[in-house]
């Protein structure tokens, strides 16, 4: 008997959906944040992304896993497609651009093929700054979107890397997003913003991402949806006050930071606060550098 042999196909760099196109070259800044999930980037940077969108600045979030295991009830294609329209609607708000990358939840590694797409993904952005996790984190998937991005910096700028899509000539600051974790070495901030102006608007893109934060993600449970319409909104409104605590808890653990870059009376008034600190391979920005890529201090 002949048995037929399917065809293997094989995709190397599939995203879910075309990818966003690249930002024209005018003179605005070129922001491009790497999350591992379909949530990492907005609870990271979603306050300073909104701020820059506002300017006129050109802002991505990738995630670079499609989150096809980050719920308790539900998996595989239909979590993905849900969590990619939850994102899409959550970076709307925010007005930036989004990208999802098809590679499962749960099974990133830093591989070379996933170094290139990486390094594609920042050359075609034709970033000035590239946001990342830093590779020390309780997710193997948050631990190796760490790595790639650490592999790309300098690697963005060899041009016989990744001949197919042309090198930067300059580059891009790259810097890491906050965490708690001590070691081998605990996060230390190069920059803090106020995100005040935009906190509510931040709240509200983190709502939008229902199936992690509601429905409680990976770790939740039924009893965290209420059937009865007035729980439902207390609901809400619980996991609404709790991100607010988080990015009050910021302010007050980058306070100093604050002072530095507005001043001690205004470092001091800020109330809800995203920080950033500068990753050693990319570009090393002084002072004013870091101003110019925040350009908020003067506000
Ligand atoms: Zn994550």
């Amino acid at each position: 008997m002949k048995a037929s042999i399917p065809t293997l196909l094989v995709v190397t760099c599939a995203s879910l959906a075309l990818a966003a196109p690249a930002p024209p070259d005018d003179g605005k800044l070129r922001i491009i944040c790497f999350g591992a999930h379909p949530d990492d980037c907005e609870l990271q940077a979603g306050g300073v992304g909104a701020m820059w969108a506002a300017k006129g600045h050109h802002v991505k979030l990738v995630s670079v896993t499609n989150g096809d295991i980050g719920h308790w009830r539900e998996a595989g294609g239909p979590l993905a497609k849900r969590r990619k329209a939850e994102v899409e609607q959550a970076d709307a708000i925010l007005g930036v651009a989004t990208e999802v990358l098809d590679i499962h939840d749960g099974e990133l590694l830093p591989t070379i093929e996933n170094r290139r797409m990486i390094t594609r993904l920042i050359r075609e952005w034709h970033a000035d700054l590239v946001l990342g996790p830093r590779p020390n984190d309780y997710h193997p998937d948050h631990r190796y979107v760490g790595v790639l991005v650490q592999d790309a910096a300098y690697m963005v700028t060899v041009p016989f890397f990744c001949p197919d899509v042309p090198y930067l000539k300059n580059n891009p600051v790259f810097m890491y997003y906050p965490d708690q974790f001590q070691k081998p070495n605990p996060f230390q901030p190069d920059v803090a913003v106020s995100i005040d102006g935009v906190i509510s608007k931040k709240l509200d893109a983190l709502d939008a991402l229902e199936s992690q934060f509601y429905e409680g993600g990976a770790n939740g449970s039924p009893e965290l949806m209420p059937s009865d319409p007035a729980k439902q909104k207390e609901r809400h409104q619980q996991v609404r006050d709790g991100f607010e605590r988080r990015y009050l808890d910021q302010a007050k653990r980058f306070q100093a930071k604050l002072a530095e870059f507005y001043g001690n009376d205004k470092g001091k008034a800020v109330r809800h606060a995203e920080a950033f600190e500068i990753c050693e391979y990319g570009r090393r920005p002084n002072t004013e550098e870091l101003k110019k890529l925040f350009p908020f201090f003067g506000e």
